[in-house]
C-alpha cells in the first residue's frame, strides 16, 4: 500500500481511501473559524474552539485534505469523487495515487460524484478535456446535476463573488464534458450491489452520501454533511458555502443518528486523514470517534 493511501474492508469489499491533495482555505474573512461555522454566537465558538485546543486567533487558513473512496466489490471498480484536479498546485494526485495501486482509470466502471463542487468532481476530466474515467458510468443525483449546469444563483452564499465564479466555472468545465457517460438518479436506489445513494441535501441541493453494504458490515460516506468534527457537536453550526442550511442540520440528524444507531463505519471528506470514524451519540447532539487506524 502507498503511503498516500489507506486500505481498509467492510465486508468482502476492499475499499481505499485515495489521497488526492490538500487544499489551503485562504476566506475572505481573516478568521476562518467563521466561515466554518457561519451562524455560531461569537462567544460560544470560542468556548467550543477552546475545547478543542483550537486558538480562535490563529486560524487565518484551514488546510483540509481533499480524497476519494475506491470500492473493489470482486464485480466492480467503484470510485466516490474524483478529487479537485487542477485546482491548486497541491491536488490532483488522485490518478497516479490510484495507480500505485495497480488501478488505471480504464479500470473503474462506476463514478459517483457526491455532488458539484470542484474539490468533488474536479477530476472528473483529464488534461484534454476529455472523461478521465473513459469506460465508468458517472452517476450524480438529478437536482444536483440540474442546479450546476444551469446559471445557479449563490447569491445567498456568504462567499466573495470571486468565490462564487469559482463555483460555477469548476462545475461548468468538469461536468458538461461527462454528459455522454452520465446516469442521474431522482431517488435513493443501489447504484451496483452493495453500493446505494442515500439523499443528503443541504450543503448544495442534490448532495449525496453513498452507504456500503457487504457481509453485514457498513461503510456510510457522508461526504461534506459535516466538514469539521465539531459539526457534530453543533450540528446547527453550519457553513459559509450551504446552499440550504435548514435541510444541512436536517440531513445531519438524519445521517448522524443512523450513523450512530447502526454503529456504522463513517467517512468524512474533509476530516484528517483518512477521514474515518464512528458516531457517537451524546443526547441530541453527538461526537466523532477518529477510527483507530493500522498505519
Ligand atoms: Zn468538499
Amino acid at each position: 500500500m502507498s503511503a498516500e493511501n489507506y486500505r481498509f474492508n467492510v465486508g468482502s469489499f476492499e475499499c481505499i481511501v485515495v489521497r488526492d491533495g490538500t487544499f489551503a482555505y485562504p476566506y475572505p474573512a481573516k478568521n476562518v473559524f467563521i466561515n466554518y461555522f457561519v451562524n455560531a454566537p461569537r462567544d460560544r465558538l470560542r468556548q467550543v474552539l477552546g475545547e478543542h485546543n483550537l486558538d480562535p486567533e490563529q486560524w487565518e487558513q484551514y488546510v483540509s485534505p481533499y480524497f476519494s473512496l475506491l470500492i473493489n466489490t470482486g464485480q466492480r471498480r467503484v470510485l466516490v469523487d474524483t478529487g479537485a484536479g487542477g485546482l491548486a498546485p497541491t491536488t490532483g494526485r488522485l490518478i497516479s495515487n490510484l495507480q500505485a495501486e495497480g488501478v488505471s482509470p480504464g479500470d473503474i466502471d462506476t463514478v459517483i460524484l457526491t455532488h458539484g463542487h470542484p474539490d468533488h468532481i474536479g477530476g472528473n476530466i483529464d488534461s484534454e478535456g476529455k472523461p478521465a474515467f473513459p469506460n465508468a458510468r458517472y452517476v450524480m443525483w438529478k437536482d444536483e446535476w440540474v442546479f450546476w449546469t444551469s446559471e445557479p444563483n449563490l447569491a445567498g452564499l456568504k462567499i466573495s463573488e470571486h468565490g462564487r465564479e469559482i463555483l460555477i466555472t469548476a462545475a461548468h468545465d468538469n461536468l458538461l464534458p461527462i454528459q455522454d457517460q452520465l446516469d442521474l438518479i431522482d431517488h435513493e436506489t443501489e447504484i451496483v450491489p452493495g453500493i446505494k445513494a442515500v439523499a443528503a441535501p443541504g450543503h448544495t441541493p442534490g448532495h449525496t452520501a453513498v452507504a456500503v453494504v457487504s457481509d453485514s458490515e457498513q461503510l456510510l460516506y457522508i461526504s461534506d454533511t459535516v466538514l469539521h468534527p465539531i459539526h457534530l457537536e453543533q450540528p446547527e453550526w453550519y457553513s459559509a458555502v450551504a446552499i440550504n442550511p435548514e435541510e444541512v442540520v436536517t440531513t445531519r440528524r438524519r445521517l448522524l443518528n443512523g450513523a450512530a444507531a447502526e454503529k456504522a463505519l463513517v467517512l468524512a471528506s474533509h476530516f484528517p486523514f483518512p477521514g474515518l470514524g464512528h458516531v457517537i451519540q451524546k443526547g441530541k447532539v453527538f461526537q466523532w470517534k477518529p477510527f483507530e487506524t493500522k498505519n
